[in-house]
């Protein structure tokens, strides 16, 4: 058997730090691609105006994790991956009827970090940072940055949740909540563990898909001990992410008793055809995850080269159907804003 969790030479505990040497996912989160250039150079991308790119990404920048790039084919600018996170010049056409907020979170916001739009769950925003910008982001126009969840303001949403009593599940969202240092992440936990009418605990995370070194043994053996119910609903599209580190890091998630979940969303160039649908199913059930949902995407300014139509995703969801066991095929969904759940296609 592996180990679950990677001991790299830099990260084994040294004689003179042995409990405070820095995690090695921070190192990874502190060094990823930040420069269009420069994934050009890794992916051997010779023919891009790296200029043309950077006019793209002025405002939502680049970022990828190196672990990504590395699952990404070189010489192939059409790499469903690379798709993903490489800027384009589409993104900066204005197109009519998109918005920069489809969802009217800036409403839908009834204390700051806090949507409270469903029955019985609640949904926090304890960070607006991700390891990964997807150019397809409908957070894309929010203030980006490392923008936390203040003391005060996250009292303000404890009460509120303790003061209503049907909020029996907690979203931790993002951007990625598992972006934050453990000691935050523990802290902020603890305190929704004392609410006694909160039972279950979800995160909204693309970590363990994009930085699985994230998930090590101090997570896991943190996550292992809450006594919430706990969810993780985790972010891929294509099958080419789940590779062999992150089928561990996820392995060793569903080991801790918790139950794991995928949303995908469906996006032309990257996952608009029925064969990559179903392999990324197959692939997220080897790697223990339930695909849950597939989103339109919004309509969001600068992603409609990445739409695809109602009718045909009604068409891939028939196909899924045709080839997949039930339980493998993900709820086709939209968000409406204003309505009572995500609308089911
Ligand atoms: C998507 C979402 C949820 C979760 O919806 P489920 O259908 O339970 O997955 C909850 N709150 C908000 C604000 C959401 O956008
Ligand atoms: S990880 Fe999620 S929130 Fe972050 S940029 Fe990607 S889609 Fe948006």
């Amino acid at each position: 058997m592996e180990p679950l969790v990677d001991l790299t030479p830099d990260f084994r505990p040294s004689t003179t730090t042995p409990l405070q040497s820095t995690p090695r996912w921070k190192k990874s989160l502190a060094n990823v691609v930040r420069d269009p250039a420069e994934l050009c150079k890794l992916l051997h991308l010779s023919d891009i105006d790296a200029a043309e790119l950077g006019k793209a990404c002025a405002d939502f920048p680049l970022r990828v994790p190196r672990g990504f790039v590395d699952r990404m084919t070189k010489g192939s600018l059409s790499d469903p991956l690379l798709r993903q996170v490489l800027p384009d010049a589409a993104e900066l056409v204005e197109t009519q009827h998109y918005s920069t907020d489809p969802l009217d979170e800036l409403d839908a916001n009834t204390l700051p970090g806090l949507l409270h739009k469903y029955t019985g769950r609640v949904l926090i925003t304890l960070t607006s940072s991700c390891a990964v910008h997807c150019r397809y982001c409908f957070r894309r126009h929010f203030a980006y940055g490392d923008n936390r969840l203040g003391d005060s303001a996250w009292q303000n949403l404890l009460d509120y949740i303790e003061r209503d009593t049907s909020i029996t599940e907690v979203i931790l969202s993002g951007g990625d909540p598992l972006n934050l240092p453990d000691s935050i992440l523990v802290s902020r936990v603890a305190d929704i563990e004392r609410i006694a009418h909160v039972t279950r605990l979800r995160l909204h995370t693309r970590q363990p898909v994009v930085l699985p070194e994230r998930i090590d043994d101090t997570f896991l053996s943190w996550l292992g001990k809450s006594r919430l119910n706990r969810v993780m609903v985790i972010h891929a599209n294509h099958a080419n992410e789940l590779d062999h580190s992150v089928e561990k890091a996820l392995r060793a998630v569903a080991s801790t008793g918790t139950t794991l979940l995928n949303q995908s969303v469906l996006l032309d160039g990257v996952n608009n055809d029925a064969n990559t649908l179903v392999a990324l199913s197959e692939r997220l059930f080897t790697c223990g995850v339930l695909p849950y949902y597939l989103h339109l995407p919004d309509r969001v300014q600068g992603t409609a080269h990445f739409h695809v139509s109602d009718e045909r995703a009604h068409q891939l969801q028939s196909a899924m159907q045709a080839r997949l066991p039930g339980y493998l095929v993900p709820k086709l969904a939209r968000e409406v804003a204003g309505e009572s759940s995500k609308q089911h296609l």
